[in-house]
């Protein structure tokens, strides 16, 4: 498991529906009328975060690098050297604070992504 794995009691209430702690369903960000799906197998079952909920997202805020890997695929490119506008960059940013569970975020692509100016702000 990983450190943001954790393990929570459900239990099927009088009507027979699955439900979880308040407490719980706050702390996961969930909210009334969420749907998850519960994936039963043996030995486990596994419920999956609500559908069209944005669990991770990837940015590449640049394709520069400052380093000439021999293997590496931009030595076979035509593309010139871009970054990200830091208004387009600022602007992701704030998006994706504004998610009531944050999604996970990747930095990467083709470039070393510490190479944009918006990183050493
Ligand atoms: S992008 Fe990656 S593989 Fe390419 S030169 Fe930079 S560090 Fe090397």
């Amino acid at each position: 498991m990983s450190e943001t794995s954790r393990t929570l009691s459900l239990r099927v209430d009088a009507e027979g529906r699955l439900a979880v702690d308040p407490s719980d369903a706050r702390q996961l960000g969930l909210r009334p009328g969420d749907a998850l799906r519960l994936e039963t197998g043996d030995p486990l079952w596994v419920a999956r975060r609500p559908i069209g909920e944005l669990a991770r997202v990837y940015v590449e805020p640049t394709n520069a690098c400052n380093l000439a890997c021999r293997t590496c695929v931009r030595n076979i490119w035509s593309e010139q050297s871009g970054f990200m506008a830091e208004d387009t960059f600022d602007a992701v940013l704030e998006g994706l604070a504004s998610f009531a569970r944050r999604p996970s975020v990747f930095f990467g692509g083709f470039g070393e992504p510490l190479a944009h100016p918006a990183f050493s702000r």
